[in-house]
């Protein structure tokens, strides 16, 4: 059966030994996906979901029925008062800078509690030389580094005291960084001893990848904005772009207003058909998320059981989808993820090398066979040119053909 992959009977064996080891684990996320499918179904319950919500608006997007729904549904998830949920939103960096420009004027000061924020941000802040980014329009950014794996809490205190922030941002996923990801009660900790500090401090959380996978989110728990992606967690595989922001009204309005105009905010924006899919993507994200987990648990207990270093570890509780392999070695960084490509229902027959992307500053390998282009919550790895030569691997629309791909990929690397 297996030849029909190509795959050696050894790995399989090697992956369904693994598999075993994992069983708690993956009762563990059963019961998350359960916890998460009732969330989802009461908000289509309460906001009363109707096929008429899956109708199209096109032209300037007015009265937009289904839009207005799916926003509620995706606050009420979410715990949040106000949501905005566009495909308007290029990706998830563009919703993050929409809500920068949003809540930051000339003169603020920006401060990063979790080190240097994601690459892809780096030109909008203004770490690289952009003529567009808020450095240009005399937006100050300062960072707070991590201190093992947790905020630094003395240093922030004392920053507060210190300093008239006006936008604290948070990046729970660790994105191309070597650090771990940051759990809900971590969150919960440091908003309270901001708000303590300083109570006008606008708490933003770039919540990419970590939807679902908790049973909090940090709207939850006193952020006061938040930002994702719809090509992953919460767009289940089925949304074909998009990203949300979700949290306080007043915030929201300032958020719509910029991606929009000041004026007609949230009110506009046509849906052109899209409707059903981003209702049929939340209805499917707790699965969707829990497949994801699983092929995550399953990827980490097989290369630890090969030798090579990984984070988390399958038996650690996870705060995201993501998986590192850390390969210390560019040749198997590039095998594994050649693997991941070879192993995925999109452009199986394309040969990934390393490239130059917009937006990030090393060279980058990508696997992304997917239905949706760049799409993360399903099956993909990618990982920057750089020591320590890390994988990061996430995604998996089920369950079997993550663990599928995955015997794809270790093949790739045990037959280098
Ligand atoms: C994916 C991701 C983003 C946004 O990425 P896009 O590719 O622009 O959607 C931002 N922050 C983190 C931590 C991410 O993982």
């Amino acid at each position: 059966m297996y030849q029909d992959l190509e795959i050696h009977e050894n790995t399989v064996r090697l992956i369904e030994e693994a598999e075993e080891k994992c069983r708690d684990q993956f009762k563990k996320i059963d019961r998350m996906i359960y916890k998460n499918s009732l969330k989802v179904l009461a908000s289509f319950h309460k906001n009363e979901i109707t096929e008429s919500h899956f109708n199209a608006t096109t032209g300037y997007g007015y009265s937009d029925l289904g839009r207005d729904g799916i926003e509620k549904v995706f606050a009420d998830v979410l715990g949040a008062e106000r949501a905005l949920v566009r495909s308007q939103f290029i990706s998830g960096s563009h919703a993050l800078t929409v809500c920068f420009f949003a809540l930051l004027r000339p003169g603020d000061l920006l401060l990063s509690i979790s080190g240097k924020p994601y690459d892809t941000l780096d030109e909008v802040i203004g770490i690289e030389e952009n003529p567009s980014s808020l450095k240009s329009f005399g937006i100050s950014y300062d960072q707070i580094e991590l201190v093992n794996n947790d905020f630094d809490y003395e240093k922030i205190e004392e920053y507060l005291k210190n300093h008239k922030v006006k936008v604290i941002e948070i990046q729970r996923s660790k994105g191309y960084s070597t650090r771990k990801s940051i759990g809900i009660e971590k969150v919960e900790k440091v908003i309270s001893l901001i708000k303590k500090v300083d109570p006008n401090v606008i708490v933003m959380v770039d919540n990419c990848y970590c939807e679902m996978v908790e049973d909090k989110e940090p709207t939850e728990v006193g952020t006061d904005v938040m930002v994702g992606s719809l090509i992953k967690n919460l767009g289940g595989g089925i949304a074909p772009n998009g990203a949300y922001i979700a949290g306080r009204s007043d915030l929201i309005d300032l958020c719509a207003e910029r991606l929009t105009l000041p004026g007609e905010g949230a009110e506009v924006g046509p849906t052109l058909g899209i409707n059903k899919q981003i209702l049929q993507g939340i209805f499917m994200a707790p699965s969707v998320v829990g497949s994801a987990l699983k092929t995550a648990v399953l990827t980490s207990c097989v290369l630890e059981n090969l030798g090579y270093d990984v984070e988390p570890s399958y038996q650690e509780d996870r705060v995201d989808i993501v998986q590192n392999i850390i390969f210390h070695d560019p040749k198997k960084l590039v095998s594994f993820t050649r693997g991941i490509q070879q192993g995925s229902p999109i452009d199986s027959n394309a040969l990934v090398e390393a490239w130059d992307m917009p937006g990030y500053q090393d060279k980058v390998v990508m696997a992304s066979g997917s239905f949706t282009q760049g799409s993360s919550i399903e099956l993909s790895c990618d990982g920057p040119m750089r020591e320590p030569y890390i994988a990061y691997m996430q995604g998996g629309l089920t369950y079997d053909y993550g663990k599928l791909g995955l015997m794809k990929a270790v093949d790739n690397l045990i037959h280098l």
